[in-house]
């Protein structure tokens, strides 16, 4: 673990994101994709340091008001937003030989589809940092499950990790974006508790897992878009 992280208590929010900033700023920056979760670390991150770093991957398949959450929290923040795109040949190749909608058809294609549109992104935009900060909660999903607030990303070289969420419920982000009046996705009050592309996104009905609705014609184990591999998944 990084020098000094022994005495921090993982559970408070802003002595994470402190030691964080304090150890690796500006070699650090918070992955948005504008989620709950993301939109309030947001907020505190800034509270923090008005020029802390945030970065977001343009897949060129998010919802509209994916685009809209991003804009006005561009500036309610007065902070700018690193934007990552794909590769533009192979998003042309990819839907020139199979269409669309080929992350339909199987894992493969949409694993395939992620790893143009998200990961290869998501690898450049961390090519030059040595920590990142993400959204991510236990909760979640059962690729979660083993989540620490403090991580070696073994997927980007060994980077560290913070996921200050990690022990968060559902609720406790909530009420966190409602005191303090955070902006956020329109499509939370319409049954999207978790938003990705919009072509792999739907609502959920009451009692379903939170991330029930990506990917829903996948079974649960297969639900990671490769942004968030850790240890034994693929
Ligand atoms: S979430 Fe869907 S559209 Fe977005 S990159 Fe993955 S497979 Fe492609």
């Amino acid at each position: 673990m990084p020098p000094g992280w022994d005495a921090v208590d993982p559970a408070d929010l802003q002595a994470v994101l402190q030691f964080a900033l304090d150890t690796f700023d500006p070699n650090i920056a918070l992955a948005s994709s504008f989620g709950l979760e993301d939109v309030a670390l947001i907020h505190a991150l800034i509270g923090l340091n008005p020029d802390a770093r945030i970065f977001a991957l343009d897949t060129g398949r998010l919802p509209e008001d994916t685009y809209e959450c991003a804009e006005r929290i561009q500036e309610r923040y007065e902070t700018k937003i690193e934007w990552y795109f794909p590769n533009t040949t192979a998003v042309e190749e990819l839907e020139r030989t199979k269409g669309l909608y080929s992350f339909r058809a199987s894992v493969e294609n949409r694993v395939e589809c992620c790893g143009i549109r998200k990961v290869e992104p998501l690898n450049r935009a961390l090519a030059d940092k040595a920590a990142w900060i993400t959204g991510q909660r236990r909760e979640q999903s059962v690729t979660r499950f083993g989540l620490n607030v403090l991580e070696s990303d073994a997927a980007h070289a060994g980077i560290w990790k913070f996921n200050p969420l990690a022990d968060w419920t559902l609720d406790q982000v909530w009420a966190y974006v409602r005191a303090h009046d955070v902006p956020y996705n329109r499509l939370h009050d319409q049954g999207y508790p978790s938003i990705g592309c919009a072509p792999c996104t739907r609502a959920i009905a009451p009692g379903e897992d939170e991330r029930a609705g990506r990917w829903w014609w996948e079974t649960p184990e297969h639900k990671e878009c490769g942004l968030h591999n850790r240890k034994g998944q693929s």
